[in-house]
């Protein structure tokens, strides 16, 4: 029996950088094969009273992080950043076993399908055991992760981080030793055995990841990121996030970690910089140059004190953007748009910061920021897609137009009024690769029930309260 073509009719439908009424979006085959009118003997499946759009794309996250989300929210004697929360990050991490990764990482995936998030980058650095001794499976927390991401039904892009040292001539501290590998290739091994679940599931790819320029030395990056462009993987690292990080690097090397990274080879398309905050000109210029993406993660970003990602100069300069929940403190891409924006607002002090040059319609802002959260993060992950163009994958969200939060919107103002002001009680239909996620608000029949998953994490929660 042939597949059956879908022919989704909803209200509104956001597809190929327009907003659509009264067009069906038909699939087949987990892609798009049309926008407009419904495919010939096309099923129909009507969504009166919604809006599709894109699904929307987390480039850079951290599943485990989710289990320290409300732990970390208070004030140290000295000084509470960054490092601090790094610390209690690190002692959870240190007491998370095989199905322990698992349920936190399908926790932190449910919350994230039922935001309307799509596909997952998950910048994967726990390896070994608690010890920091492999598993006899040596990629076993990476192939759980990806367990719950398919479980939950998005699509993930493992991106095996390497991480070598605590820092320029400072070993890996006994909470880091499960973050390392004994070497590059030993990384690329894992990253290229990983690599194979594509064959029997294409909604699974990889890519490589030096954690940092702290935890790589340089010939590790270099390494890395000829590897990556040698397979067309894409290749991810965080970047200037701390002004430390920066006083480190020219410590160590004499140059700013972009300047270190061009220096490697590492800047280019393929590449994506993770934060980008502390960046001098020259960086901005480099980044820019070499096309390289930079992906914001403005909600970690503010809860950790970082600062705010320059996308205004970075932007002209013409680099890349997408957008991550990196710290699982929000799952919410929508608010790592509009926090994308609203934080130069404050900096700059007026609004629009991000307007595209010469485009005055009401939501040809809130067109480029969906598009940084959708088609921005696809690019960004080395995967086509991201604006349901004939040929995409079919991976997209539906909205409730009567969710109070933006009951009222037309087609000319729908992206501003989901961008800027959508709660995530209007995500209803979720649908990855043709595949349902979400019906009507809740996993599909075959899908783990919303229940089951959060009692499985309070199990987790339980045993890392418990001592
Ligand atoms: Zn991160």
């Amino acid at each position: 029996m042939p597949a059956p073509i879908r022919a989704y009719l909803p209200d509104l439908l956001v597809a190929g950088g327009a907003v659509h009424e009264g067009a069906a979006l038909s699939v087949l085959g987990g892609e798009v094969v049309a926008v407009g009118e419904p495919a010939p003997g096309a099923e129909r499946v009507r969504l009166a009273g919604k809006a599709i759009l894109p699904g929307l794309v987390s480039a850079h996250g951290h599943s485990f992080q989710r289990a320290i989300r409300g732990r970390t929210q208070l004030r140290h004697p000295g000084r509470s950043d960054f490092w601090s929360w790094r610390e209690a990050m690190y002692r959870a991490a240190a007491r998370l076993e095989p199905d322990d990764v698992f349920a936190v990482a399908r926790m932190a995936f449910h919350e994230a399908a039922c935001a309307g998030i799509t596909t997952v980058g998950e910048f994967h650095y726990l390896v070994g055991d608690p010890a920091g001794h492999p598993y006899d499976d040596p990629d076993r927390l990476a192939r759980e992760v990806i367990r719950a991401a398919r479980e939950v039904g998005l699509r993930i892009v493992l991106l095996r981080a390497a991480y070598a040292r605590g820092g320029a001539g400072v070993p890996p501290s006994p909470e880091q030793l499960r973050f390392v590998d004994g070497s590059a290739g030993e990384v690329v091994a894992s990253a290229l055995r990983l690599s194979r679940i594509t064959a029997a599931d294409p909604a699974v790819t990889v890519g490589l990841a030096p954690h940092s320029v702290r935890a790589c030395p340089a010939g590790w990056i270099e390494e890395l990121a000829a590897e990556a462009r040698h397979r067309r993987w894409p290749l991810h690292v965080h970047v200037a996030e701390q002004p430390a990080e920066v006083a480190h690097c020219r410590a160590e090397h004499g140059v700013t970690p972009v300047e270190l990274l061009a220096r490697t080879g590492a800047l280019g398309p393929g590449t994506t910089a993770v934060h980008a905050i502390h960046l001098e000109r020259s960086d901005v210029e480099a980044l820019g140059r070499s096309r390289t993406t930079v992906c914001a993660c403005p909600t970690t970003e503010r809860d950790l004190g970082d600062g705010v990602v320059p996308a205004d100069e970075l932007l002209r300069a013409g680099a890349g953007l997408a957008l991550g929940s990196d710290s699982m403190v929000q799952v919410d891409l929508l608010e790592e748009a509009r926090a994308l924006e609203g934080n130069l607002r404050l900096l700059r002090r007026e609004r629009g910061v991000l307007s595209p040059a010469g485009e005055a319609g009401t939501d040809a802002l809130a067109a480029r920021l969906l598009g940084f959260a959708t088609q921005g993060g696809m690019a960004s992950l080395g995967l086509p897609g991201g604006a349901l163009e004939v040929g995409d994958p079919a991976d997209f969200a539906s909205f409730d137009l009567a969710d109070p939060s933006i009951a009222g919107a037309s087609a000319h103002d729908l992206r501003a009024t989901v961008i800027f002001s959508a709660a995530r009680t209007a995500v209803r239909d979720v649908v990855v690769a043709g595949e349902p996620v979400l019906q009507d608000g809740a996993p599909p029949r075959g899908r783990p029930a919303a229940a089951e998953v959060v009692a499985d994490f309070g199990r987790v929660m339980r045993k890392l309260r418990g001592g």
